[in-house]
Parts: C-alpha cells; structure tokens; sequence
C-alpha cells in the first residue's frame, strides 16, 4: 500500500450555522459561526513524565514554574464561571500529565462540591493511576481516557523513550476495578513503529472491553517534524483493522464528537460468524473509534473550549491567539469580568485548524505557537 496520502480537499462534517452577532456571555461560549462550546478541556500542567515521540522532545520543555500554574481554587473558579455562567456541561481535565499534580485529588473535590451533576474526566497516561484510581473516583472522577500506543514493550518503549508499559496497564487495571467505565484508550498510529499492530491493539481492548480510538497524528509535536503523507490515515487504520476484523458504522448522530464510531465483527477469515448486519445475529464484539482529525477534520461541528495550565482561553487546538484569565484571577477581578473575556476570546474561534478553513497542508495554516502537551489534549 501506498503511504502517499491523497492531498483531497479537505471536508467539513457540516455548513456552519448562521453567525450570530457578537460576544455575549448571556449566550454561553458561542463563536461567530454559530458553534457553541460546552465542553471545557482544562490543562493543570505541561510538564509530563512520558516522552511520546508525536508530542515532546526527548528531553523535556523548558516546564512553567509552579507559581505559574492555575492553583486548584483558580481551576475551581473557572470551572464555576465556565458551568455557571458560560453554559459548559461537560470537564474534561488534561496536560501534560495530569496525575503528576499531586493535588489532583484536592481540585477534583472541589470541583465536585459545587456541581454534583457535572461530567468530569481525565486523559492521563495512567502512570501512577495504579495508586489514586480509586480516591479519584471518591474525589469526584467520573470517566478516563488513557492514552495507549502499542501493547508491546519494546513499541511502548520506543514510542514514549521510556519502558513503562507495566506501570500503564497496571493503572488501566486499577482504572476498571475503580469503576471508570466504559475506559476509553487513546492511540496514535505512527508509521513504521506501531501502526501494523493496530489489530493486536484492538483486540486486547475487545478483550478486555475497552473502547479503543485511534486519533491521527496531528502536527502538534514540539520537534516539528510532521508531515502530512506520513500520517496514518483515518482511510488506512479502517483498511488495516479491516484486514483482521470487520467494521461496520454506528448508526447514530455523532453531534460534537471527534470520534467516528464502528461496530467491530470477528473478520472475513475462515469460519467468521455472520454479523446483525449481514442478517445474522451475531452482536458485535465492542466498538472502536477513528478521530479522523486530519483528513475528514470535524472543525464545523467542534463543541470544544481549552485553557492552558497558566490560564490562557485558546479557542481551537490550532489558535494561534491565547487569551490570558490569569491576570484577572489574581488581580481581584469579578467572575462577570472573567467571563466576559472568555466570551470574547470564543467569540475570535477561526472556522477550522486555526484558519479559515480546514487542512495542515494549505497555505494559510500556521501552527500554534505551542505544542500539544503545553496546550492540554
Ligand atoms: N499525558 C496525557 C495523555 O497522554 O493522555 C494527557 C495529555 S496528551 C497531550 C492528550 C492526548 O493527546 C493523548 O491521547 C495523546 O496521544 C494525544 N496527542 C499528543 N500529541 C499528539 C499529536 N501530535 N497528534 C495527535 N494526538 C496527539
Ligand atoms: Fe506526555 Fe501525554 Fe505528551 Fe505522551 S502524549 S508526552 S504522555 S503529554
């Protein structure tokens, strides 16, 4: 097969809505294309113990001083203007790694206390989960998503720099038993390194009934070293795991949802059973998702609103413009005045990847001055 990828124009999942007309916190987080953010994704740090090889550099970043990150009754107001004021109904706590703040306990609980009913997740590594999954539940955790590349330990090694596999799916482990369920495992399939162990990831997720999303390789990593017929596609992970198994689309309206899901079925080899939808009525083993974030970009539909861990509204992953809070929260400013810049900074979200439209490839893209673990996933 071909690791030339087709340079299509890219597609956007849906005509945006009409423009409204200006920033209004009154109408919640909503952008001049009519899209409405509702789903926080908030940063508690950019420092991580991992060196994933799409993400950071082998030794580090220069990492934010501790009293440059959001303390945790800084995150807790925020997160009580974003539920309050601003129409957020779903958390989603990230990094970096998240679970290298020690007080990750104390700002779930906080959390918790003022909004009984609000989802709140993490992604996280899941080193080091083998210990907290379960006071993260009595703190208020309600969902995980780990990230997970390859079930092989020398893949493992190679992808993240270090050989801490056991420690992974120790914490996966403890995850389940804490009840964090259905787990959601993230991947990303780099050429060359996992990406024909896509199948073997998917079938230690059935296994164990975790959903598996594999999300391509966006050009987010610090060493800058992406390019766009080097990524494994969102057509090719389909054609790879269809080699092995068979998927067939979830009939279901995907709203915000970065993820395209599919019903997988024991695959065409030999003796394979017949699935619901070829008139038999064999169920499905799990699902799997494919977050085609690259070549079937989703930007029209995005319900998404991020915050670094110093503080900074960033509209879409791909802003190129940062929008500060914290020299309000600690300059004795009113929750209506945080609220309104918040506003104001969704209000400026480009249409797609940072720009007028969607594709890392077309003039016009710029990357965001930072890159993924310093913006938070
Ligand atoms: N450290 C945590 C983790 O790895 O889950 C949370 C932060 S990490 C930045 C969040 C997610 O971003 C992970 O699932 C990771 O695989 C994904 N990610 C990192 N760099 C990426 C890239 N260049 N393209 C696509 N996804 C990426
Ligand atoms: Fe760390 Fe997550 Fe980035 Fe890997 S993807 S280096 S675990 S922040």
């Amino acid at each position: 097969m071909s690791s030339r990828v087709a340079l299509t124009e890219p597609r956007v999942r849906a005509a945006p809505v009409a423009a409204a007309e200006r920033a209004d916190p009154a109408a919640g987080l909503l952008d001049r294309f009519g899209r409405k953010a509702t789903d926080l994704r908030l940063s508690l740090i950019d420092k991580c113990n991992l060196r994933c090889t799409y993400c950071m550099p082998e030794n580090g970043l220069p990492w934010l001083k501790r009293q440059q990150l959001l303390t945790a009754d800084e995150v807790r107001r925020l997160v009580r203007i974003g539920v309050e004021l601003l129409g957020i109904r779903e958390l989603r706590l990230t990094g970096g790694e998240p679970l290298v703040r020690k007080d990750l306990e104390e700002i779930l609980a906080g959390i918790r206390a003022e909004h009984p009913e609000l989802p709140v997740a993490l992604t996280t590594n899941a080193i080091g989960l083998e210990s907290r999954a379960e006071g993260l539940v009595e703190a208020g955790l309600t969902r995980v998503n780990i990230s997970l590349d390859s079930v092989h330990r020398e893949t493992f090694a190679k992808l993240t720099r270090r050989d801490q596999l056991d420690a992974v799916l120790r914490g996966v482990e403890a995850a389940a038993e804490a009840g964090l369920t259905p787990l959601k495992i993230n991947a990303v399939l780099v050429r060359g390194i996992n990406d024909t162990q896509a199948p073997d990831l998917l079938d230690w997720a059935l296994e164990n009934g975790f959903e598996l999303r594999f999300i391509e390789q966006m050009p987010l990593e610090a060493e800058k070293t992406w390019q766009r017929e080097a990524t494994v596609t969102a057509a090719e992970t389909r054609r790879l795991l269809n080699r092995h198994y068979r998927l067939e689309p979830v009939a279901e309206d995907r709203g915000g949802a970065p993820a395209e899901l599919f019903d997988v079925y024991n695959g065409d080899r030999p003796g394979r059973e017949k699935s619901a939808a070829d008139g038999g009525s064999v169920p499905p083993r799990g699902r799997v998702g494919i977050i085609a974030s690259v070549t079937e970009p989703f930007c029209a539909a995005c319900t998404r609103t991020r915050i670094t861990a110093e503080g900074r509204v960033m509209s879409c992953l791909f802003s190129r413009d940062e929008v500060d809070l914290m020299d309000l929260l600690r300059s004795g400013a009113d929750d209506q005045a945080v609220a309104q810049r918040w506003a104001e900074a969704m209000w400026a979200k480009p249409a797609a990847h940072g720009t007028d439209r969607p594709g890392f490839e077309l003039p016009g893209f710029t990357r965001p001055k930072r890159s993924m673990s310093a913006i938070g996933g």
